[in-house]
């Protein structure tokens, strides 16, 4: 069996090595346009804020073209393939150092393309003063101008502008925070939350400009005005785009079913519409347990969960896709921030039939020498009473219990499942109800007054 695999970060690696592991007599080729591999983009603004083990960059790379060659693949670094052919099932692949173009047939081809940022046709963009943040490429550049700046201007406050803020304004940097909505990180967290990290960014000098969209970049006394719809020009000496990522995916352009977005559609097993081309990784689409619906989630914790199904998948199905709720968490400014699921905010715009408790309370006895409010929601169906989101933010480390409500989204559990699942009780920890069973309870205790 001959194997194709197409581009190797995240997806691609993780479908290598099982695809070795799962058919050993298999025959794969790799072919990566960049000249690394495995790169934890994750690390990049924790390397910015110092908070790399030695401030040792290398230390974000999991794997190598070396390691993958050892365990049996034929790896091609430089090399980008340009076309795909389905109908003759061959690739055609430049090598972007010699530049000779030539042509390998598969009998499987494995698409982990990944994504772009998005870049949008604004006035100015193209200017060497707005970086991206997505590779290691883009990273080094960071890094090489980190010593050399002192004020920044981050623009998109989802996941990654929101660390990014937090760890140069750590750093001393003076930071703006821009963003189109009026809310930050509002994907992920609804407002009781995300007030309580706009007054951090604030005490902490980050300088937050939301609400108002960029029309314009303009390169001005050796630095870069960012101009926006609210008529604000927000001068500093980097800018550094960061609102969103789209799937990577127009080689297979009318070749497999895609999403609007370009996400490719998978079935259970990871087969694209064409069985003989599987997709993992920001190239695809996830199923998305919360609605059922096929959604477009780009995080690393799917590309690797669907890279080895990919490999335990290539010859016969075997191993089903159970989906994913989109667990996510941030650590800023020492306090946790978690999420999985919809908030409410997204099951209103979605149309979906959802309510939601809010609930604060101290993880642990007040008699103990210390304890931490939590902030919690939970966002579930009440036709159903099936839970369908779940958030939590505090300064205690509530980061695993995003986990727990992850699995109760999987397992289709109720709030009445929540509110009595055994949890262990003992002082340091937690009450005889874990804060989770407290916030359930409270969720079952609005659906009686709602019946009343
Ligand atoms: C700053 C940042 C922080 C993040 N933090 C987190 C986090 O904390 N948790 C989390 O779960 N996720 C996180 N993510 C998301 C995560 O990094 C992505 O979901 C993940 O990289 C997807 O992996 P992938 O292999 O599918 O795609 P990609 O990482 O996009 O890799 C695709 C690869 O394909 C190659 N390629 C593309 N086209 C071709 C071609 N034609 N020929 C050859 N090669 C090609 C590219 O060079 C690239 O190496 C973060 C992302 C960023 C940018």
């Amino acid at each position: 069996m001959k194997v194709v695999v197409v581009g190797c970060t995240h997806a691609g690696t993780f479908a290598i090595k099982q695809t070795l592991a799962s058919h050993p007599e298999a025959e794969v080729t790799v072919y990566e346009k960049n000249d690394n591999i495995s790169f934890l983009s994750c690390g990049i603004a924790l390397y910015l804020g110092k908070e790399i083990k030695n401030n040792d960059p290398q230390g974000l790379f999991y794997s190598s073209p070396e390691e993958l060659k050892s365990l049996g693949a034929d790896v091609e670094m430089k090399h980008e393939v340009t076309e795909i052919d389905p109908n003759q099932k061959i690739v055609k692949v430049k090598d972007l150092e010699s530049g000779s173009v030539t042509e390998t047939p598969y009998d499987k081809l494995i698409m982990t393309t990944g994504s772009l940022p998005v870049v949008p046709p604004i006035d100015g963009i193209q200017s060497d003063k707005v970086y991206l943040c997505k590779n290691w490429h883009d990273a080094k550049k960071l890094f090489d101008e980190a010593p050399k700046v002192k004020s920044i201007t981050v623009i998109g406050s989802g996941y990654i502008g929101a660390e990014l803020a937090e760890a140069y304004s750590k750093q001393g940097y003076q930071v703006n925070l821009l963003d189109g909505s009026t809310r930050v990180l509002y994907k992920y967290f609804d407002k009781k939350f995300t007030d309580i990290l706009a007054a951090d960014y604030e005490k902490n000098g980050v300088n937050l400009e939301l609400g108002s969209k960029v029309t314009g970049f303009e390169e001005k006394n050796g630095g870069i005005s960012v101009l926006t719809a609210n008529g604000d020009e927000i001068h500093s000496d980097i800018a550094i785009l960061c609102i969103g990522f789209r799937p990577n995916t127009g080689l297979l352009k009318g070749k497999v079913d895609m999403m609007p977005n370009g996400a490719i559609i998978t079935d259970r097993y990871m087969h694209s519409s064409n069985p003989d081309i599987f997709a993992a990784g920001d190239s695809a689409a996830v199923h998305y347990n919360p609605t059922g619906q096929n959604a477009y989630i780009p995080l690393a914790t799917n590309a690797v969960r669907q890279g080895i199904l990919v490999g335990e998948n290539l010859a016969e199905d075997k191993v089903k896709y159970m989906g994913t709720q989109s667990s996510s968490g941030l650590k800023l400014y020492d306090r946790t921030y978690v999420s999985t699921g919809l908030t409410m905010a997204a099951a209103k715009d979605q149309g979906i039939n959802a309510r939601q408790v809010i609930v604060e309370d101290n993880y642990r006895p007040e008699f103990m020498l210390t304890t931490e409010p939590v902030l919690m929601s939970l966002v579930y169906d009440p036709s159903t009473r099936r839970i369908l989101g779940g958030s939590l933010t505090s300064m205690y480390d509530v980061s695993q219990s995003a986990n727990v409500l992850s699995v109760a989204i999987q397992n289709q559990n109720t709030i009445d499942d929540l509110a009595m699942v055994d949890m262990l009780f003992q002082p340091q920890f937690d009450r005889p109800f874990n804060y989770l069973n407290i916030l359930a309870q409270a969720a079952q205790a609005q659906e009686d007054k709602s019946k009343k």
